[in-house]
């Protein structure tokens, strides 16, 4: 069993120190709201970690592309949300980037799907992070988007 939110908070900063080392410019203010009530669930650690990377990689690669469209007038903000439910728990990752426009939305899961440039990214983060948990841990990810204003995705693990 694992301890949530001790995961996510060792998560963030990792994805937040790995890319301040390769750009010292980069600049994001981080909210983390991680509810003590979450506790030891039982996942596989290294896969939900590679969720939460892969979420926060987007969420930072979302800010920062604002951020050099709109150097003056732009705060970049993600967010990182744990909260206990009545059947298991969820964890949001969101940011006030660009979102993701409604024909797009539909393909944000399927595997290769990017558009990133090339060496930026593979497509596969998402569909990656799909299967580890729904597959894998039997839960949910959804995604809810508004062009201009941002993105949250929100994940269910469920606790037995
Ligand atoms: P990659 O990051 O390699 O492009 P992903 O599967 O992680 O692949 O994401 C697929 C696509 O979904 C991205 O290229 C981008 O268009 C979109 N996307 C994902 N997360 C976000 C986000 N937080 N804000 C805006 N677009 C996003
Ligand atoms: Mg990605």
């Amino acid at each position: 069993s694992t301890d949530l939110n001790t995961l996510v908070d060792e998560y963030v900063r990792l994805a937040y120190h790995g890319l301040r080392a390769k750009d010292k410019s980069f600049n994001a203010k981080i909210k983390s709201e991680l509810d003590p009530n979450v506790g030891k669930i039982s996942v596989v650690p290294q896969d939900i970690g590679r969720v939460i990377l892969n979420l926060l990689t987007n969420a930072f690669y979302a800010v920062d592309l604002k951020k050099k469209e709109n150097p003056d007038s732009y705060s970049p903000e993600v967010f990182v949300r744990t909260s206990k439910k009545e059947k298991g728990i969820d964890i949001e990752v969101g940011d006030n980037g660009n979102g993701i426009p409604g024909e797009a939305l539909e393909k944000i899961f399927q595997p290769f799907y990017t558009t990133k440039p090339t060496g930026q990214g593979t497509g596969l983060g998402l569909s990656m992070s799909y299967d580890i948990i729904t597959t894998g841990h039997g839960g949910e990810i959804k995604v809810t988007s508004k062009e201009g204003q941002g993105t949250t995705f929100r994940i269910f693990l469920p606790v037995k």
